[in-house]
């Protein structure tokens, strides 16, 4: 471990958990102040980055705040102090202090933000409530069977061939590549205008498809070949490391009433509003941090009993049907716990620097009751 860490580090191991491509599209996920050069001080973690935090940051001697929502996200076109966005930006940049985001990248992951709700209320056999289409590509190339061994190496350590808790996947099976090089080619094996038979592996891995670009990269300088027969294809298979929302199961089934109870106590909540109770046992949670309303029809496809989110406006309440116990938890209430994970991540990687998590507490909404 180095005795100096740059806040590019500490970036590259938050985007290897969650990567930002797997944000959406209407998203702002990366550094939003700041340099990756600068050296890190301290870390403070946040769900909201605002200007108490910033001054927080600075008390606590934090270059880096690492916060779950983008503090810049509709675009600026001024930074003259007159809305909380602008005055927390100016403030972060008076204070050199970089601000990073991790937002929908880390709803998407499948040890993100809703694992970490599942976690809290004890969920067991947790799996996407939606998974994520198009996110796995395959890869099956051609090589002589001399050198199938290096260039798997080097599409592994690209990251190809990553299944669920497998590394270096892969499968190969032997035959006859035939080809006939041109004057102008200059073959590895072979002779220009002669025909030439080689014993090949057909090689053929799966990878996510964001890493595409490096792996072929890694393909193509492992390679020995001038010119590299191989297939690229985007498949169809969902991906149960990638998508929106958990769902899961609760150990032992609970009354409705008894269910609302043990979400207060386990999400630490000043309050619920829910969908009216009935003598129906809860036993099948479905989850969502933030606004999960778009969720309500997977919860219910998907055989819940009950769906914890966020963000209800009232007409989605009925969506619920009578079959399903809708629980709004609130946004912060959802999400606050978000900061655990980035503190597991970073301490797990680091130690030469202090990790602190936010006292501030960013809710803007107050309960009375
Ligand atoms: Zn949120």
């Amino acid at each position: 471990m180095k005795d100096k860490n740059t806040i590019g580090d500490i970036i590259k191991v938050l985007e290897q958990y969650a990567p930002v491509p797997y944000q959406e599209s209407y998203d702002n996920s990366g550094l939003q102040t700041g340099s990756a050069d600068d050296e890190v001080k301290g870390v403070l973690l946040t769900l909201d980055c605002t200007e108490a935090v910033i001054d927080e940051a600075k008390a606590k001697g934090c270059n880096l705040i690492v916060a779950h929502h983008p503090v810049i996200f509709k675009g600026l076109k001024s930074l003259t102090g007159r809305s909380y966005v602008e005055r927390t930006i100016i403030k972060a940049i008076q204070n050199n202090i970089a601000i990073y985001a991790s937002h929908t990248n880390l709803d998407s992951v499948h040890n993100g933000v809703n694992a970490k709700i599942a976690e809290k209320l004890k969920l067991q056999n947790i799996r996407m409530l939606s998974s994520k289409p198009h996110t796995l590509m395959q890869l099956a190339f051609f090589v002589p069977v001399e050198n199938t061994d290096e260039v798997l190496a080097a599409i592994h350590k690209a990251g190809a061939g990553q299944i669920g808790e497998y590394s270096d996947c892969s499968f190969q099976v032997q035959g006859t590549g035939r080809f006939l090089p041109s004057e102008q080619a200059d073959p590895t094996i072979g002779e220009k205008g002669k025909p030439e038979q080689v014993q090949e592996n057909r090689v053929e891995v799966i990878f996510p498809a964001f890493k595409q670009q490096r792996i072929m990269q890694a393909l193509l300088e492992a390679h020995p070949y001038e010119e590299v027969a191989h297939f690229l294809t985007l498949l169809e298979n969902s991906n149960q490391e990638v998508g929106i929302g958990m769902i899961g199961e609760l150990e032992t089934p609970m009354a409705e009433q008894d269910f609302l109870d043990y979400l207060k106590e386990h999400m630490q909540l000043p309050g619920v509003r829910y969908t009216p109770v009935s003598d129906k046992k809860i036993k099948r949670v479905a989850v969502c941090g933030g606004s999960g309303s778009f969720l309500i029809k997977d919860a219910l496809r998907q055989g819940a009993d009950a769906y914890v989110t966020a963000d209800l406006k009232y007409h989605e309440f009925f969506d619920a049907e009578g079959r399903l116990l809708i629980a709004d938890i609130g946004h912060y209430e959802s999400e606050v716990f978000t900061k655990e994970i980035f503190y597991d991540t970073i301490s797990k990687n680091f130690t030469n620097f202090a990790v602190y998590l936010s006292e501030v507490n960013t809710n803007p909404i107050r309960y009375t009751y």
